[in-house]
């Protein structure tokens, strides 16, 4: 299938939606792989509200049933390939964003064998099943885990063509993922846009959905429970880093700007053949601290805190360049304040519609209602 046809930046128009420059008439079929899950669930949702169909197909292993909303679910593996096959039939699906796969850096430390065969063999299956289906556009869930911290300076911000020097299994996955995706677009025409996330934070202001990982361990919704729980100090993994007050420094972005940029990479006008990676943050560090700061300003208390070893894996800081994403997609953070994404954080781990882990475990510790 070509995805050639010509013009800019596509938007829908009076005869249909477009998907990389090519209209497509009523509700085109996305294929969501992980839209069970955080930034899966808020491009699901973004997806819906630009008029595409999006198809979820999860395995449930880290996702929420409760998460899926704005189109048909498909319980599968991403290493399924029968299964992905009839998604892609029943549904008549013309394009694909990827997420599924495994996230967490700790994990990928002790278990690289199941990284290597989630992350990056469910990349191949699913590339084949995509080949075979004549599938021609896919977006995929990268990160800024593929650049570690490498000879780069702590305050010097990551453009996309940086040294890539993964600190852990997980971003080698990411990496290799990347490759393999860029190769099938050489070989046969995919055209591909890899999005690298910086720091994915808060969650969708209408509260239907947002963060739920088992075990959590993001700074913002554990900053929260600390403070709101039962007092069980956060541990600040390193105050001796090379950055103004010692601990690490990250580009924390709205999950719905990360959803936004999805839609505009599927509708991105792309060669036969492109494959285009982009960064996707806010451009501006912030501290572990400052973080800290932010989520005690926003609840007027303390968060109780001790400071502890570093964690392993953990750069000192990754803070992108995106000038990429606004020249190539027209895509600028909206949300991404640090008061704006702890103020979305906090409406939904008061208040969350489905959930064990975090707001389980909290909610056992102590209460996730005041002040
Ligand atoms: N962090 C911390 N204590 C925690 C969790 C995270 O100090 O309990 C730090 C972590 O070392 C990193 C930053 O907060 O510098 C953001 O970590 P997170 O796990 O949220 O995201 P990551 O940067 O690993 O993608």
């Amino acid at each position: 299938m070509s995805l050639t046809a010509g013009g800019v930046l596509a938007k829908s128009t009076r005869s249909g939606l477009r998907i990389g420059g090519m209209t497509q008439t009523s509700k085109p079929a996305v294929l969501v792989t992980g839209g069970a899950g955080y930034i899966g669930a808020h491009t699901a949702k973004a997806l819906a509200e630009r008029g595409f169909t999006p198809v979820v197909y999860d395995s449930l292993v880290s996702g929420f049933r409760e998460a899926v909303h704005w189109g048909p679910f498909v319980h599968g593996d991403i290493r399924d390939r029968v299964a992905l096959a009839e998604a892609i039939e029943t549904h008549h699906v013309k394009a694909a964003i990827h997420f599924a796969g495994l996230i967490e850096v700790g994990r990928s430390v002790a278990r690289p064998d199941l990284f290597w065969d989630v992350n990056v063999g469910g990349t191949t299956t699913l590339l084949t099943t995509l080949r075979e289906h004549g599938v021609g556009r896919l977006v995929f869930s990268s990160s800024a885990a593929v650049y570690g911290q490498g000879g780069r300076g702590p305050l010097e911000t990551i453009g996309e063509t940086a040294e890539k020097a993964p600190a852990s299994p997980y971003g080698d996955t990411k990496l290799a993922a990347e490759w393999l995706i860029q190769a099938q677009c050489r070989a046969y025409g995919l055209s591909a846009v890899a999005l690298r996330y910086f720091n994915a934070a808060g969650a969708d202001p209408s509260g239907m959905i947002g963060e739920g990982h088992e075990p959590e361990t993001h700074l913002i919704p554990l900053a929260i429970a600390a403070a709101l729980g039962d007092g069980k100090p956060l541990t600040v993994f390193g105050k001796d880093f090379d950055t103004p007050d010692g601990t690490c420094l990250r580009d924390y972005v709205h999950v719905a700007d990360l959803a936004d940029a999805h839609v505009a990479a599927l509708e991105r006008e792309l060669a036969d053949g492109a494959f285009e990676a982009v960064n996707l943050g806010a451009g501006e560090g912030k501290s572990v601290l400052e973080v800290i700061d932010a989520v005690g300003a926003a609840l007027d208390r303390d968060v109780p805190k001790i400071v502890g070893a570093r964690r392993a894996g953990d750069p000192a800081s990754l803070v992108a360049n995106p000038a990429r994403a606004a020249a190539l997609l027209g895509w600028t953070p909206r949300r991404s304040s640090l008061a704006r994404i702890v103020e979305d954080a906090l409406r939904w781990e008061r208040a969350p519609k489905y959930g064990v882990g975090l707001r389980g475990a909290s909610a056992r510790r102590g209460s996730l209602t005041g002040p």
